[in-house]
């Protein structure tokens, strides 16, 4: 028999993982998260994908972008700029693409999370302004996390496609791009560039997270992880788990602000 192709995060491996502040922890060694994301046409994405970040366990969030009014309204603890990545000073890891649309400032945000050192993780607008060379150019880990539709495009394949085979599709994916791939749906599937590992499947979530701004907050959450310094694939399948349990633990119907708000209990469930 040959390794098995799907294997699941249990409540044991999600607290492993789980980062905990130690006696030597400041705000730096805990980690920084970059989020470029929102744009004056969606300044709530950043909000959201600020959200999520926060109440990923960072020590710190910068915010680069044009929705930085909002973002310090709902949370004076970020450190914004206006300008692009590059400009935002040192992070751990980025998160770039929720609200971006698809503007000049976009592709340059784009552009500079991909240019930086740290890993990156890439959504929603940001994976229409990427092609599989510049990912595979980069040496630090990239993780992406489109939903059907965005794998599609990214795949040039029918949606219903993707819808019905999504192992394959997700598979395809990490190799084409040299990428770890985290596609939602009603499951999450999670794949390594390397083919040899099983893709890790989560369930945890319910239908309730099907709601505007879900997947925002776990763009910043899973980047906090990463800036952390999870491994890849760990940073988008714990993601996952407690983005999906953050949902069981919120009364519904939820909104996706209700979700980062219910985040610390998700990790309160798993610790
Ligand atoms: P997005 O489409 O980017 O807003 O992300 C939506 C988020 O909600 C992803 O994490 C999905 O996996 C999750 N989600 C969407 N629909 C469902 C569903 N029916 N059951 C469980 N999770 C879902
Ligand atoms: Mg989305």
């Amino acid at each position: 028999l040959g390794a098995p192709e799907l294997e699941a995060l249990q409540h044991a491996d999600a607290a492993a993982l789980l980062p905990r502040p130690s006696g030597e922890s400041d705000k730096y060694r805990r980690g920084v998260v970059g989020v470029a994301a929102g744009s004056e046409r969606y300044p709530g994405a950043a909000v959201l994908a600020v959200s999520g970040a926060l109440r990923g366990g960072a020590g710190a969030v910068r915010y680069a972008g044009p929705g930085g009014p909002a973002v310090l309204a709902r949370h004076p603890e970020t450190l914004v700029s206006a300008g692009s990545p590059r400009a935002a000073g040192r992070v751990q890891a980025w998160v770039v693409g929720p609200g971006l649309g698809d503007t000049s400032q976009a592709r340059t945000a784009v552009d500079d999370a991909l240019a930086a050192d740290v890993p990156i993780l890439v959504d929603a607008d940001g994976l229409r302004l990427l092609t599989p060379e510049a990912v595979r150019r980069r040496t630090a880990a990239t993780v992406l996390t489109p939903h059907a539709g965005e794998a599609a495009a990214l795949l040039g394949w029918a949606r219903e496609d993707v819808e019905g085979r999504r192992l394959h599709a997700v598979r395809e994916l990490a190799a084409r791009f040299g990428a770890t791939v985290l596609l939602k749906g009603s499951t999450t599937l999670v794949a390594d560039p390397d083919p040899g590992r099983p893709v890790r499947v989560n369930a945890t979530g319910t239908a309730w997270l099907a709601t505007a701004g879900s997947g925002d907050v776990l763009s910043g959450l899973t980047g906090s992880l990463l800036a952390a310094g999870l491994a890849a694939r760990d940073a988008a399948s714990l993601g996952a788990y407690l983005h999906g349990l953050s949902a069981r633990l919120t009364p519904h119907p939820l909104t996706a602000l209700d979700l980062a708000d219910s985040l610390p209990a998700a990790w309160h469930n798993v610790s």
